[in-house]
């Protein structure tokens, strides 16, 4: 195991939702990680992840224990967020179905629980890698990659500084983006930690600079 950059584990917020799976996924890939319930321990920690979860339930506990504005300042020092699937809900600029409080840090407009009744649990789709991520084997365009959906929001709109990394190919209609980063933020409709997929995580840990070992 090695780390780079500045050292620190990648934090998982442990508020909620399921952030054991996600340190776990980053333990296999040889990355640091390590749970975070408090602001205080920001400082500690390189990037942070926002699990999967219920996103309503999430911020009331983020405002409960006053995470929010020192998550705002931790983007604002340029450090990596993650949002996975009620995370994603978290990070976007506008939230429906219902309308809800989010903290605008990707330019993303986002539906909740939007694929009706047949993803209201566990169910696996097929995504298309987009591009080459950095120096990152991350997968080249064309690539493909389970995602696993679990009352997955969609993303209805992403602005022009918005990468579309993955993208859902459904067996009818159009392609839509699953995966997309804006700078420092990385958001996803799906569950990357559960199941064997693993290149996620390692890419975020590049753009925290740390090294997986077996990313
Ligand atoms: N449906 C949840 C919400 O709207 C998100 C589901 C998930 O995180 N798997 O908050």
């Amino acid at each position: 195991m090695s780390a780079t950059g500045d050292g620190r584990p990648i934090g998982v917020l442990g508020l909620q939702g399921d952030f054991e799976a996600h340190r776990r996924a980053f333990e296999e890939i040889g990355v640091p990680a390590r749970v975070v319930r408090f602001a205080g321990e920001l400082a500690a920690i390189s990037g942070l992840v926002i699990p999967g979860g219920e996103s309503t339930t999430l911020i009331k506990l983020m405002l409960d224990v006053g995470f929010i504005e020192p998550l705002r300042l931790f983007h604002a020092e340029g450090r990596p967020l993650f949002g996975t699937c009620a995370g994603a809900i978290l990070l976007a600029a506008k939230v429906t179905n219902p309308d809800q409080f989010s903290l605008g840090l990707i330019d993303i407009d986002i539906e909740r629980n939007a694929y009706g009744r047949q993803v209201e649990s566990f169910e696996t789709a097929r995504g298309r890698v987009e591009e080459p991520l950095d120096s990152s084997p991350f997968g080249l365009p064309g690539d493909s990659m389970d995602l696993v959906l679990i009352r997955a929001p969609r993303i209805r709109r992403y602005g022009p500084q918005v990468r579309v990394l993955v993208r859902h190919v459904p067996a009818s209609g159009d392609p839509e983006p699953v995966l997309v980063r804006q700078g420092n933020v990385l958001a996803g409709t799906f569950h990357p930690e559960l199941g064997p997929e693993r290149r996620i995580h390692g890419y975020f840990a590049r753009m925290a600079r740390l090294d997986a070992v077996a990313a």
